[in-house]
């Protein structure tokens, strides 16, 4: 079950990578074949189900869909599972505090996929996703302020960054017309350190520099890395690394 919904979460992102830098509609408008536009009905939409259905062709121009879809549906259903188990939990003895924490990391995770993903895309992270993101977390909190008292400090101290580099990015657009990718990635940062805290941000920042480095060696063009969508998957590995060793 646990699966399943991430392969749902996996492909709702793929469409969301797509839609969100053209300004379209991600939650209304459903979801049709790019080539022959055809709408997709009810059983077109079943994650890895349906491409396997239809041997990775769509059904009404036969036109082929990238396997890409298909990978991304089942990490996507992996890392939903590697955090469930990764939290402990037994069915059906659930605790409210684990369902929390599972679902502000379900927002972190798709704050954080979707925005890789458009980084991939077209080298430019989405500053609407990190401010998503700070506001979902600022909810979880708000809500483990309530009920064990913890501290707020952090998640201040980062959304003060966080506000800082996005008013530099704001007025720097305006005078030059682009937005600095440098600004985005310390907004990235900021977003990651709210939530993983310094150390884990520390280590988020070396794993993704050693990627970059192989990265570099592969294009031989660091105009070409995607800072951000490595420093996403770092922060999306860590953190469940981290579930592990607090739940286990
Ligand atoms: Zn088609």
């Amino acid at each position: 079950m646990i699966f399943m919904m991430g392969t749902v979460f996996g492909s709702f992102f793929t469409l969301a990578v797509y839609r969100i830098p053209l300004k379209k509609d991600i939650t209304h408008e459903r979801s049709f074949c790019p080539t022959c536009n055809h709408k997709l009905g009810f059983w077109d939409m079943i994650p890895i189900l349906s491409y396997l259905l239809a041997r990775g062709k769509c059904r009404y121009c036969g036109e082929k869909i990238r396997i890409r879809y298909l990978v991304l549906e089942a990490l996507s259903g992996t890392v939903f599972l590697a955090e469930y188990i990764a939290l402990n939990m037994h069915f059906p003895y659930l605790e409210v505090g684990k369902i929390a924490f599972f679902i502000s990391f379900v927002f972190m995770y798709v704050t954080i996929a979707i925005m890789s993903g458009i980084d991939k895309e077209s080298r430019n992270i989405h500053k609407g996703l990190i401010v998503f993101g700070f506001i979902m977390q600022g909810l979880y909190i708000l809500y483990l302020y309530i009920v064990n008292q913890t501290s707020m400090y952090r998640y201040g101290m980062y959304l003060c960054i966080m506000i800082c580099f996005y008013i530099i990015d704001t007025v720097s657009r305006k005078k030059t017309g682009q937005s600095k990718y440098l600004l985005q990635i310390l907004m990235l940062c900021s977003y990651i350190g709210a939530v993983l805290g310094i150390k884990l941000l520390g280590v988020v920042v070396v794993l993704a520099l050693i990627m970059m480095f192989f990265d570099y060696l592969h294009k031989k063009n660091i105009k070409e890395t995607r800072v951000g969508f490595l420093l996403g998957m770092s922060a999306i590995f860590i953190a469940i690394i981290q579930t592990f060793i607090t739940y286990m």
